[in-house]
């Protein structure tokens, strides 16, 4: 479980894991303040800024927001990418039970390559946005959100979101 308060020139857009739940403003600069109210590992905490992002919002059956952030490059893949975003969330929650982590957010962000589940924001690396095959990104989609709900059936203790793949990016 964790809070954070990010504070970033007030042209950057700011996420963090778990809900946000406001936003303070001064003449320049801006606080984001989310909160994440599930245990996790601090491996996990993860906090994001950029200001050119392209936000696209879905919801799973049960409510659950997932919401992908992509460069203005990476706009074109988003719906071929994360389009099936909360089916698979729907899967998951019906073989391993609800999702507890409240939010789903995507990001495209510059990692090391793949993909990482830091709990409720999951990291896409930037250069999977320029394959015009998007097969693997999606795959690589659906598997971070997949260590999601193996913490509910996996014997690696609570706060852990997967079991031996944990902390193992996009394996
Ligand atoms: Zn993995």
């Amino acid at each position: 479980m964790v809070t954070i308060a990010a504070t970033f020139p007030k042209t950057f857009t700011a996420l963090a894991n778990g809900k946000h739940v406001g936003t303070d403003e001064t003449a320049t600069s801006k606080t984001w303040r989310y909160e994440a109210l599930t245990p996790m590992p601090t491996y996990d905490f993860h906090v994001s800024a950029y200001e050119g992002w392209n936000v696209e919002s879905a919801k799973s059956r049960s409510s659950i927001p997932v919401v992908s952030y992509t460069y203005t490059s990476g706009k074109p893949k988003t719906k071929s990418i994360f389009g099936d975003l909360t089916k698979a969330l729907d899967f998951y929650e019906s073989e391993f039970g609800a999702y507890r982590w409240g939010s789903a957010t995507f990001i495209q962000e510059p990692i090391f390559g793949g993909g990482m589940e830091h709990a409720s924001v999951i990291s896409m690396d930037e250069t999977l946005f320029t394959d015009d095959d998007t097969s693997e990104a999606r795959a690589i989609a659906f598997h971070e959100l997949a260590h999601h709900g193996a913490a509910t059936s996996s014997t690696s203790g609570p706060g852990t979101i997967s079991g031996s793949a944990k902390g193992s990016p996009s394996t």
